[in-house]
């Protein structure tokens, strides 16, 4: 779910899970975990419904859960 302060600030990109889907740039919100997108304007939620596609990946960690970047 949004938190109110990503609707007023903006979300806040991962940038250490920033990864390429084969089509745009994706991460997530380090605060309320939205799915973003890189759009050409810059990051926005990612919409299933009009940015679905076959040709997206998931993000390469998404089904084992290893280990963080070290910082
Ligand atoms: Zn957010």
């Amino acid at each position: 779910m949004m938190q109110a302060i990503c609707r007023i600030a903006g979300h806040r990109i991962d940038r250490g899970r920033v990864w390429h889907d084969r089509l745009d740039f994706r991460t997530t919100c380090r605060r309320c975990h939205t799915e973003l997108l890189r759009s050409s304007e810059g990051w926005r939620a990612f919409d299933p419904g009009s940015d679905g596609n076959e040709a997206r990946c998931e993000h390469p960690r998404a089904t084992t859960r290893a280990t963080t970047r070290a910082a």
